[in-house]
């Protein structure tokens, strides 16, 4: 059994940015649990042939610790786990991280105000206040076809890379969200052939290239500042440029005509073109920004799939239309169990009251700013509901909701007690929220991961800017939401 001031679950961005923010605030009683061997989230378990990011490398940093590189523009998975990684040894991380572990419970004692938490291996772990780091986009999710388990060849998910398949036969790829528009066209330099099998057409903007030119270069490598400048252009311009997308209106007109001019310059093909055209909404899902997917696409050993995946054969794929496909491996580039906050693991607040039973009563997950649950006292997501941005920086999210636990557990020392967020301020909290997803496109748009059961309520994006997501919580005190709960026995911390 081990004790601890504050539990933090999740080595990824958020536990990162949580771990650094203790340090800073000069608190070294903490442990950071990870389930994985080392730090980096998704980005150490995104490890498909093209794994990248679509957002510019200095955007996709943190404030605290940026990201300063005159190379590269946008960055693939091996240098952000690098960034991911040298964050933790700058910081002092590596210390307070405990890898290999995975929580199975957390429960809150009433009876003394503090945090138990189980893990896989039978460890057990006190603290006082528990933040929960463990990101939105972990769960794969794999269609539950028929016939799936009759197939011999080798089958995986995008995120459980199957490092010893071989890629040179038939290779089948199912989804077509980011993940596939990236390993699509790596796949097709080494496979026989790769059929993309398509439910939904996503919509694309263009990429620009992932290195800087000479002028950029240079002028980063010599010009004091500019590195900040144009990370701050860059979060200006993702909010006022992208975030309006998600709005219905003119809003979002010049993305979809670049959108729209993007498949036209890349697949002169109309038959293939209509297939890839998008009849929802540009926004509904999150948009893809990549110049490499569509030209993929027009390669004559890349078909691209429409007709519904019926089954999955011993050798392959069938269609509705009983078109069989040979396949020699199937990816499942099919995203992820995003709504379902906290899945396998089993929460307890005050009175025994179990997180999820408590989110089926309010009719899906919430949060009040994505970080505290009502009856929940001590306790911190990062990144939980309605607090992914799919037009900027989600690090910068997780800074911003970080500043705010830290005022919580400021409160908390304060008052010399646990405090958990009241659910009059959940209740005002919701009403706001409710109005500003209301005005996006999510909402009786298409199926994504956006939404508990792909069509249900909106979970998981935050419905305006960045810029707005923080200004609410730096101007909130969180006294004026959390109260104290008492308790017998106060921990003398
Ligand atoms: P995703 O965006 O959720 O896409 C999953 C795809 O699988 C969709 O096209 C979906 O079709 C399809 N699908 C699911 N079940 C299916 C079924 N039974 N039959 C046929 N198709 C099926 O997943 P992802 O591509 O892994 O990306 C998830 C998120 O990770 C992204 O939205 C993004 O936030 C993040 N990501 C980011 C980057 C980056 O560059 N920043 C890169 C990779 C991932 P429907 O649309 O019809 O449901």
């Amino acid at each position: 059994m081990s004790r601890h001031r504050i539990v933090v679950v999740g080595a990824g961005f958020g536990g990162l940015t949580m771990g650094a923010a203790l340090r800073a605030a000069g608190i070294d009683d903490f442990v950071i649990l990870e389930e994985g061997d080392d730090v980096g989230g998704v980005w150490r378990e995104n490890t498909y042939p093209g794994s990248a990011c679509d957002v510019p490398s200095h955007l996709y940093s943190f404030g605290f610790d940026p990201y300063r590189d005159a190379e590269v523009r946008f960055p693939d998975q091996g240098s952000i786990l690098g960034y991911m990684r040298a964050v933790a040894d700058r910081n002092g991380l590596r210390r307070h991280l405990r890898s290999n572990t995975s929580v199975t419970s957390a429960t809150y004692v009433d009876a003394d105000g503090t945090w138990t938490l189980t893990t896989a291996d039978g460890q057990l772990l006190h603290a006082d206040a528990v933040v929960w780091a463990v990101g939105q986009l972990h769960r794969p999710a794999v269609p539950d076809l028929p016939g799936a388990h009759s197939f011999t060849g080798r089958a995986f998910h995008s995120a459980r890379w199957d490092h010893d398949a071989d890629l040179t036969g038939h290779v089948a790829v199912v989804g077509t969200g980011s993940s596939a528009a990236q390993m699509v066209p790596e796949l097709a330099r080494t496979a026989t052939t790769v059929t993309l099998y398509q439910r939904t057409p996503p919509w694309v903007l263009p990429k620009p290239a992932d290195r800087f030119g000479p002028v950029s270069r240079w002028a980063l490598a010599h010009l004091p500042g500019l590195h900040r400048l144009y990370r701050a252009g860059l979060y200006l311009g993702a909010d006022l440029l992208l975030a309006p997308i998600t709005r219905e209106g003119w809003s979002a007109r010049p993305a979809r005509w670049l959108a729209l001019a993007h498949l036209r310059r890349q697949v002169p093909d109309r038959a293939l073109r209509d297939k890839l055209t998008p009849d929802y909404r540009i926004g509904e899902k999150r948009i893809l920004v990549d110049s490499r997917f569509y030209p993929a696409l027009t390669l004559p050993h890349v078909e691209l799939v429409t007709d519904p995946v019926d089954r999955v054969t011993g050798d392959g794929i069938r269609t509705v239309t009983g078109t069989h496909r040979h396949a020699d491996v199937i990816v499942w580039a099919t995203g992820f169990r995003a709504p379902e906050f906290f899945s396998g693991i089993t929460v307890r607040g005050r009175n025994g009251v179990d997180l999820h039973a408590h989110w089926a009563e309010r009719g899906r997950p919430e949060a009040f700013f994505g970080l505290a649950v009502p009856g929940f006292p001590s306790m911190y997501l990062i990144a939980g509901p309605h607090s992914f941005t799919p037009t900027n920086s989600n690090p910068s999210m997780k800074e911003h909701q970080v500043r705010y636990i830290m005022r919580c557990l400021e409160l908390n020392a304060r008052l010399g007690a646990p405090t958990a967020v009241t659910p009059a301020a959940m209740a005002a909290y919701r009403r706001r929220l409710d109005a500003a997803l209301a005005r996006t496109v999510w909402p009786g748009g298409v199926r994504s991961w956006f939404k508990l059961d792909s069509d249900g309520p909106v979970t998981n994006p935050w419905p305006a800017g960045a810029r707005k997501f923080a200004r609410l919580l730096d101007a909130h005190a969180p006294a004026d939401a959390f109260t104290a709960v008492p308790v017998r026995d106060v921990p003398a911390r």
